[in-house]
């Protein structure tokens, strides 16, 4: 039996809301789709992994990349919603960043994508900034105690990309392997990223 409190199946949830919307004129029938196949198939952590391979091997592109994020991410030509303002956070062997939106999800979208369902956990959100080194232990991320941890709130107004550490021995890659290696977890700081 079906209440009102109970979660229906999330497709017939999407399905319900974009014929509501069709309905009263506020998108036109094709918006759902085109949305979701945008951010399936070009839009998605692979662009943040370009720009940190970028910043990793070229340190040009680095210096524009930590003093105006937006505008060195833009210059490969990523940039859309929920990207208007993108400040990068360079991890360093002494300070580590993590990333939340502890009000809501608010996430770089044109960088990363659209966030994964844990970074909308309530309890993600509460307990990152309370206990982070606990809770990066658990996405089994463990951090020396002299590593600074800073965490930052993102918001409507600003989200955060990590510039995570390059791994020694990968001197040799070139920056599409570099690319590669680099994942969503590492640019929100829940991981960083391995040589291969
Ligand atoms: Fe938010």
């Amino acid at each position: 039996m079906t209440t009102a409190q109970e979660p229906l199946d999330p497709a017939l949830r999407v399905e319900a809301l974009a014929s509501l919307l069709a309905e009263r004129g506020l998108i036109d029938e094709g918006t759902v789709s085109k949305f979701i196949a945008t951010y399936e198939q070009s839009v998605g952590p692979m662009n943040g992994a370009k720009v940190v391979a970028k910043a990793w091997t070229d340190p040009e592109y680095r210096e524009r990349l930590l003093a105006d994020g937006t505008a060195a991410i833009g210059e490969l030509g990523f940039k859309g919603p929920q990207g208007e303002h993108i400040v990068v956070l360079e991890n360093t062997p002494q300070v580590h960043h993590v990333v939340v939106c502890t009000l809501c999800s608010c996430y770089p979208w044109p960088v990363l994508g659209l966030p994964p369902s844990w970074y909308k956990d309530p309890a993600y959100r509460s307990r990152v900034v309370r206990e982070p080194r606990q809770v990066l232990r658990e996405f089994g991320l463990e951090l020396g105690e002299s590593v600074e941890i800073l965490v930052h709130d993102s918001s409507s107004e600003v989200r955060y990309l990590v510039l995570p550490e390059r791994p020694a021995g990968t001197g040799g890659l070139t920056e599409e392997e570099l690319a590669g290696l680099v994942t969503r977890d590492a640019m929100v700081g829940v991981a960083v990223v391995s040589a291969p």
